[in-house]
């Protein structure tokens, strides 16, 4: 008797302990964070009322649920209550050290050595992605006249400046430096136009953008007049563009994309890049899935989409494994690609975030020229898989901030919150966003014909 009743306490507590809920995050009882919030985020049992702190949660038809606590600074006690237990976690708050705020000292200027090639050159000295007005190569010489934190202020020329890296120059030794200006040249070819630049040594160089030109200046600091050297483009209507640089000669060529016959794709090369993968999981949804599994499955039902409308594929992973940024954009570009498109699911961010409003698509460019491509795939995709339009944003994403190709990053539902996990966990999701961003595609390649 005794035997039995110990089997059915511990049957009962079972079942309301292990079954209860599945708590993706937070994944310890007890946490130390730096974050402004704490999330909760799980999967409840059938007809289980969950309340965190006293606050009643949501939970989807599917079991899904997310909640934020707002954090204050040390000890916080929260008290996290499914129908029949009470579980307290205990998150601390660790408070941030106040980042001393760094002051400008000028110095007499000097020569420096720019390390490796694709260095930012900035317009504000501070590690913020949107601020990169250039990206030098190795081997360009600067002229540096003050320094903020951890940048170098470089003199562009006697009204523009910029800001590099401490760390991403060396100071050069030698004496008197004088480079000297060659030659400039413009052709034009049926699809692209190349113009060329010639010094005797490198120099910087940055890329501006107006409604329909793009200018092409290097400079010269170590001249005593005015030194910049503008090569003004007419900007085509859908177009991205290259620079290349060996010694002192840039070379700067400008693509328009393909024309494709209506509804095809043909001539078109694509890279497909399904995000993450290996031991880089991506986020977590409520209900324990992986990021990296989803965005594979739709990568790959992408590119065969796409092949049938036509275009040439080239596919950053097609299995699961780890492949760096760098990788990536490289596969890109020695396959000449047009467009590159990676594939994501979305989370949280540690922002004053609402998990039940934060929800649906958004697509992400760097460049201004992929500006409309982002458009159209996003008014495709929501269209395709019925998610909130969270609109096209600007984000300094590694894989989609070359100017060599069309770069967009789709964001296709938030796997921590609630309703998106049910559609994402739709059996038809993966084809249906593939079939979703292949049309924006085709859409934004066949606008304005
Ligand atoms: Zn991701």
């Amino acid at each position: 008797m005794h035997k039995i009743l110990i089997f059915f306490l511990s049957l009962f507590c079972f079942i309301n302990g292990a079954f209860a809920y599945d708590l993706v995050l937070p994944k310890e009882k007890k946490t130390y964070v730096s974050t402004n919030y704490v999330f909760f985020v799980g999967k409840a049992k059938k007809h289980e009322h969950i309340t965190i702190n006293d606050e009643s949660v949501y939970v989807a038809p599917n079991g899904a649920f997310a909640h934020t606590i707002k954090l204050k600074n040390g000890e916080n006690r929260i008290f996290f209550r499914t129908n029949y237990n009470t579980h307290v976690y205990k998150v601390y708050k660790m408070p941030k050290p106040d980042p001393t705020k760094p002051v400008l000292e000028e110095f007499s200027p000097y020569r420096v050595i720019v390390n490796k090639d694709n260095t930012p050159l900035r317009n504000t000295p501070i590690d913020y992605g949107m601020n990169r007005i250039s990206h030098l190569f190795e081997g360009t010489n600067l002229i540096v006249n003050g320094q903020k934190g951890d940048f170098y202020r470089v003199k562009l020329s006697k009204k523009e400046e910029g800001w590099i890296s401490k760390s991403s120059v060396t100071k050069s030794d030698e004496g008197s430096f004088d480079p000297k200006y060659r030659t400039m040249k413009s052709e034009t070819f049926k699809n692209c136009s190349v113009h060329t630049l010639e010094f005797s040594e490198k120099l910087p160089y940055t890329i501006e953008e107006t409604g329909n030109e793009i200018f092409f200046k290097v400079y010269n600091p170590f001249l005593k007049e005015d030194s910049v050297y503008t090569v003004n483009i007419r900007k085509p209507e859908k177009y991205y563009y290259k620079t290349i640089s060996s010694n002192g000669v840039y070379v700067f060529k400008v693509n328009e994309l393909p024309y494709c016959d209506n509804n095809t794709l043909e001539g078109l090369t694509i890279t497909v890049d399904a995000g993450h993968g290996g031991s880089e999981y991506g986020a977590v949804g409520c209900l324990g899935d992986n990021e990296k599994d989803i965005n594979l499955s739709i990568a790959n039902e992408l590119k065969d989409i796409l092949r049938q409308m036509g275009a040439c594929v080239v596919m950053t992973r097609e299995c699961d494994g780890f492949i760096s940024l760098d990788d990536r954009v490289k596969m890109a570009k020695d396959n000449c690609s047009d467009i590159f498109v990676s594939i994501h699911l979305n989370s949280i961010p540690d922002i004053k975030f609402d998990v039940h409003k934060n929800r649906g698509t958004s697509v992400y460019y760097y460049n201004p020229n992929s500006k409309n491509l982002a458009k159209y795939v996003e008014e495709s995709v929501t269209s395709a898989i019925c998610t909130k339009k969270e609109g096209i944003k600007t984000a300094s994403f590694a894989v989609i901030r070359p100017t060599d190709y069309l770069g967009i990053l789709v964001e296709n539902a938030y796997m921590t919150n609630p309703m998106d996990t049910m559609i994402y966990k739709s059996e038809n999701f993966p084809r249906n966003t593939a079939r979703g961003i292949a049309e924006g595609i085709l859409n934004y390649v066949n606008s304005d014909k």
